[in-house]
């Protein structure tokens, strides 16, 4: 063969293939393949004007064609085809070959396939990929794990497609082995949390204000050039000026009010368990879509629970418009805070060492959750990177705490006419829980202490301590 490939994609749906061309339009001669060979023809023969590919039917002949060490970007359908894939794709390849799966793996899947790959001598990439197919193609954010010698020749080619802000590549060395996938996690989670918040400002301006769609989709435009300024809020925007063809209604009116997941939530909130963080905007914007597919629930409930709530009588329109802006950015911040939190109790678990303020700029472009005041929180991790919590940070000490009585005025509001604000009110209730002096923890303590002998540690004296509950109630140190 005469001409190599420097990189090639295996796995050509929609993601795959934008990816190709997106390096292919970055000068690179790609390599393509596909288990079924009409989607590598396709691709060929609709954007060949794209640049160079060099298309095969087999996986040997793909391997064949492209030039050593080796990169092979994996972007199949995440679970069992991609070990699918790599079992293809082990007796093929050399050592220091470098094999990437940029699809939605989770990141247990990828620490057992980079111990697996290791042990044949070569390097496995796990690496989020975020933007959807309109990122993959123009480009997206990228946070590769694996390792950091893989990076050296892979990194360049990788920051090259990558979107870009202010001329700074969002891609960047996130870690070892589940790393990259670790943190794609982390911000598939966040946008869980930034779209039920989202959604909870959108039904408070609906409900108190008896706003329309395109009302609110107005007020959500004037918010997205402020501190909300960001990709999601401006969706919002557009989505609720939309009006459906068909039946001339606002868009958002017809659709049916069951919110769907794919899984990457689900995993987020799972490991914020495992882990012990409290990833609480996080949790209930999970939870919130569940209950809205609770159907069973939702039918014996409608009609039959009663409300007793009040009406809304907002006389400030304008005044009540901006406590929703501000309880929204606030609990913003709280779901950032945490999924920071989140990254940083991992980084330590498998020794991964994340730069926590390098994500937050990888994540300014290309990706669902790219917004303006993500290079608030490069700032903050800049200004300390041991900084053991986002909301203590001075700028959003001071950001945040200015929105605390609008927050509390609406989170209140929202309570006592009855409209559901998970999101908002955990966001809250964390945000009191992490600045109390004093937790009924220790209550908790206590009655641990009680039932199970569980002991409890006491604030005036260093020590252990059990109480015999049962017997003299005399105190023992264990
Ligand atoms: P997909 O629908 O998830 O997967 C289809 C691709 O997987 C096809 O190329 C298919 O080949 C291949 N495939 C399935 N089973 C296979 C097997 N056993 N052996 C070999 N190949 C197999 O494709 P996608 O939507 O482009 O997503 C690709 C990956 O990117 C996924 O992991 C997804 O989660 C992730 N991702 C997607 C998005 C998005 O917006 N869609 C965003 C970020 C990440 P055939 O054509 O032969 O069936």
């Amino acid at each position: 063969m005469s001409e190599l490939a420097q990189i090639g994609v295996t796995g050509l749906a929609v993601m795959g293939r934008n990816l190709a061309r997106n390096f292919a339009r970055h000068g690179y001669t790609v390599a393509v393949h596909n288990r079924s060979f009409a989607k590598t023809e396709s691709l060929v023969a609709d954007h060949g004007d794209d640049g160079t590919f060099l298309p095969s039917e087999s996986m040997a002949d793909f391997v064949a064609s492209i030039e050593r060490p080796r990169k092979v970007v994996v972007m199949v359908k995440a679970g069992g085809p991609t070990d699918a894939v790599i079992d293809e794709l082990i007796p093929l390849l050399e050592e220091g070959d470098i094999v990437i799966d940029a699809g939605n793996a989770h990141f247990p899947d990828t620490r057992r396939r980079e111990e697996r790959l290791r042990e044949h001598g070569l390097h496995f990439v796990g690496s989020g990929v975020s933007g959807g197919e309109e990122g993959a193609l123009n480009g997206p954010s990228i946070m590769p794990g694996g390792s950091a010698e893989s990076y050296v020749t892979l990194g360049p080619i990788l920051e090259d497609i990558s979107a870009k802000v202010d001329g700074v590549p969002c891609c960047t060395y996130v870690g070892p082995d589940g790393a990259g996938h670790f943190v794609k996690m982390v911000h598939n989670g966040i946008e869980y949390a930034d779209m039920q918040l989202i959604a909870e400002a959108y039904d408070l301006l609906k409900q108190g204000l008896g706003a329309s769609a395109a009302e609110i989709g107005q007020i959500f435009a004037e918010w997205n050039t402020g501190d909300l300024e960001s990709f999601l809020i401006e969706i919002t925007a557009d989505v609720l000026q939309h009006v459906d063809a068909e039946t001339g209604s606002a868009f958002v009116d017809v659709i049916l009010d069951r919110a769907e997941q794919k899984g990457t939530g689900r995993w987020t909130v799972q490991n914020g368990l495992d882990l012990g963080v409290p990833i609480t905007g996080i949790a209930e914007a999970t939870f919130a879509r569940a209950l809205s597919g609770s159907v069973p629930q939702r039918t014996a409930a409608a009609g039959v629970l009663r409300a007793e709530a009040g009406a809304w009588d907002v006389t400030d329109r304008d005044a009540f418009v901006e406590d929703v802006r501000l309880a929204l950015y606030a609990s913003k911040v709280v779901a950032y805070s945490q999924g920071f939190d989140q990254i940083a109790a991992a980084s330590e678990e498998f020794g991964w060492d994340i730069d926590r303020g390098a994500m937050a700029r990888i994540w300014r472009g290309g990706c669902i959750i790219r917004a303006r005041f993500l290079n608030r929180i490069t700032e903050a991790y800049e200004r300390d990177a041991d900084l053991p919590l986002l909301l203590a940070d001075p700028y959003f000490t001071e950001s945040v705490g200015n929105g605390v009585p609008a927050w509390r005025r609406i989170v209140s509001l929202a309570a006592l006419n009855g409209v559901p604000t998970p999101a908002f009110s955990s966001s809250l209730a964390y945000y009191d829980g992490v600045r109390a002096d004093r937790l009924p923890a220790a209550l908790v303590q206590a009655q641990r202490d009680f039932f199970g002998a569980h002991t409890y540690q006491r604030v005036d004296k260093p020590g252990v301590f059990h109480t015999e509950w049962s017997l003299d109630r005399t105190e023992t140190a264990q």
